[in-house]
């Protein structure tokens, strides 16, 4: 998977992302858009992802970070993201392989696991 990176080259963390949104297609693949400023050139940029290479890249991403999924999102500014959000990035990650803090965010919901 490439990593997320800004048109200077630098490597766009967790924490540069500013908003998510999810534009759903019923038929078709999802798109993600993703908005980030660069910490390095303070560049604002927008990429829009198919859902696939959003899903690899936030895995590895909270495979790196101590924070569960559910903790980065309360600690970070995200701009409108909206439960119906919330729930397609969880039911997607869901259909891959559970990631040890993708349970524990889980687990927080109160909600059983299939
Ligand atoms: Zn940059």
């Amino acid at each position: 998977m490439k990593p997320l990176r800004c048109r200077c080259g630098q490597v766009i963390g967790l924490d540069d992302l500013m908003h998510i949104a999810y534009h759903p297609h019923t038929m078709g693949a999802n798109r993600i858009q993703v908005r980030f400023e660069c910490p390095k050139c303070g560049r604002v940029s927008e990429r829009l992802l198919p859902q696939a290479v959003w899903d690899e890249m936030l895995l590895a991403y909270l495979e790196n970070d101590e924070r569960t999924l559910n903790e980065w999102m309360e600690t970070t500014q995200l701009g409108p993201i909206t439960d119906e959000e919330i729930r397609a990035m969880r039911r997607e990650l869901r259909q891959g392989d559970l990631l040890r803090s993708l349970r524990k965010w889980e687990a927080s919901q109160g909600e059983p696991q299939d």
